[in-house]
This record gives structure tokens, C-alpha cells and sequence, in this order.
């Protein structure tokens, strides 16, 4: 097809969709966050995950998985569970994959939350177990956020340097393989849906983020955004507009924890 256009998401944009609570609210309609994530060997990208979600505006996080332990004594806040995501109660969006591993239990933990009738992001090791007919086939939307190395398998391997070089119509065209959305990260991040339309490109970004688990609080950070109600280009858009400014924020020597501390002084600056 043709070249996708290029569109930068305004900062009144952003302030408008951030997601806030009403005298109407309680934790659950402000929205439930469900992050499977981690593993024995990993279990930090659990932590990391839930720290984003827990800055992301929904009410509460639901953590299912083996790194529960390890979630819970980081962040006592979080509801924690050891079995299958789907046992784990009501969410109103999953995110699957930082730090999963992939042997038998992490491949089932991304098809039992690919078969949640919610809102669900893919990330990280859960790109690598995803299969296409079962993604193209969800009626709820899905998100994928994958940097060059990771959409370059989900493209049948093509070369990374080819993403890199074509990164706005690599992200349109694994949207259209998946039906999904895409968050392609980088050093410019880009969102795509898998209609025509305007290719989304963050402008926030810093090389600071190049750091690694920053991409595992992005996870979390947009995954309780879809869980707050946003669509999945908008929660995307928003996500990685907050995390290039948190970035921005905690630099320099920026690590993946001070990126999560850094969101809350940004959605103040923001909203
Ligand atoms: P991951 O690749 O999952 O570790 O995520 C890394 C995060 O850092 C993503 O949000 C990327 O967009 C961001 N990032 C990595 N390298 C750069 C860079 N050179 N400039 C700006 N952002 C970057
Ligand atoms: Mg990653």
C-alpha cells in the first residue's frame, strides 16, 4: 500500500484523555489491570510491570503468576494470585509477557489471557508465543508492543535493520497480520491500527530509556490505561507520551524503577 502518514499527539490531546476518578468512582469502575507477567528466573519484570500499572489511572492491579512473592513485598497494593490469569477475578484489561520465559506454563498463560472477552497487551516474551489466528480471531482489541528486534520475528524474521529503516509501515503492516494494534518502541516510538489512517509517532522519547525494564513499566502503564477505559490507540498514544517524559524526568542514569517513580510527577505536570 501507500506510505502511512505521520501524526504527533498534541499535549492537549494527552491531558484531555488521562483517565481521573469521580465523586462517582470506586476502585473497580475506575478500572481493574491485570499483569501476567514474570517468572522464577524473572521475576523483576513482574515488579517493573506492576509499578507501570499502578501509575496508569485504573483503580487497582491483579497480578497472576509466580512472581507473586516478589510483587507484593515491592508493592502491597497489588492483589496477587498464583494460578492461571483466568482464576484470578474480574479485570477489565490484561497485560502478558514481560519476563514470562517460554516454556509450557508461560505459553499457557498467553493463551489463557487471550481468551479474557477484555482489552489485552502483548509484550516482550509474550510476542514470542503468540499465534496469529488466535489474535486475528479476538473480539476485543489487542495491543502489541514490540521494539525492532521483536516486530522483525512477528514479520517472519525478517531482517531488524529492515523494521528500523521502515518503521512507520512495518508497524501498519503487523497491524494488519494481527488485527491488532501496535506500539512499535524505539527511539521513535510508533502506534499503528490496522486501518488506513494516520500513523502515530510519539514525540517524548530519550535515548535515557534505553535502559533495561523501561519497556516492562510501559506495559503496565498502558495496560491500566485500556483497563481505564481508553481505546487501545489512545492508551498507547498516551502511554508512551507519559513514559518518554518520565524518561525525560528521571534522567540522567535514569533506571527502569525511577522511569515508574517519575510518572506520577509527570501526570501531575500533564493533566
Ligand atoms: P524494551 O525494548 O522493551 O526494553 O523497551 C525499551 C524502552 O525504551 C521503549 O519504551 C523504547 O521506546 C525506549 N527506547 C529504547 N531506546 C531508545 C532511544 N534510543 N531513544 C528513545 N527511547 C528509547
Ligand atoms: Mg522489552
Amino acid at each position: 500500500g501507500t506510505a502511512p502518514v505521520a501524526r504527533a499527539p498534541r499535549h492537549a490531546d494527552v491531558a484531555r484523555l488521562l483517565p481521573g476518578p469521580s465523586a462517582e468512582s470506586d476502585k473497580y469502575r475506575r478500572g481493574v489491570t491485570g499483569v501476567a507477567a514474570g517468572s522464577a528466573r524473572y521475576p523483576g519484570a513482574a515488579v517493573l510491570a506492576v509499578a507501570g500499572a499502578l501509575r496508569g489511572g485504573a483503580g487497582a492491579v491483579r497480578y497472576a503468576g509466580p512472581a507473586a512473592d516478589a510483587v507484593v513485598a515491592r508493592f502491597p497494593e497489588t492483589l496477587v494470585s498464583a494460578g492461571p490469569p483466568s482464576a484470578a477475578g474480574r479485570v477489565q484489561a490484561w497485560v502478558v509477557g514481560p519476563g514470562l520465559g517460554d516454556d509450557r506454563a508461560a505459553r499457557e498463560t498467553v493463551r489463557d489471557v487471550l481468551a479474557a472477552r477484555v482489552p489485552v497487551l502483548v509484550d516482550a516474551d509474550g510476542l514470542r508465543l503468540v499465534d496469529v489466528e488466535r489474535v486475528r480471531s479476538r473480539t476485543a482489541p489487542t495491543l502489541l508492543t514490540p521494539h525492532a528486534g521483536e516486530a522483525a520475528a512477528l514479520l517472519d524474521g525478517v531482517p531488524r535493520e529492515e523494521v528500523e529503516s521502515a518503521r512507520l509501515s512495518s508497524a501498519r503492516e503487523l497491524a494488519r497480520r494481527y488485527r491488532a494494534t501496535v506500539l512499535l518502541k524505539g527511539s521513535t516510538t510508533v502506534i499503528a491500527g490496522p486501518e488506513e489512517g494516520p500513523v502515530l509517532v510519539n514525540p517524548t522519547g530519550t535515548g535515557w530509556l534505553a535502559t533495561a525494564g523501561s519497556g516492562d513499566v510501559l506495559s503496565g502503564l498502558v495496560g491500566s490505561l485500556l483497563a481505564a477505559g481508553l481505546s487501545a490507540r489512545d492508551a498507547a498514544a498516551v502511554g508512551a507520551y507519559l513514559h518518554g517524559l518520565a524518561g525525560r524526568r528521571a534522567a540522567p542514569l535514569a533506571v527502569a524503577t525511577d522511569v515508574a517513580d517519575a510518572l506520577r510527577p509527570v501526570w501531575r505536570d500533564v493533566a
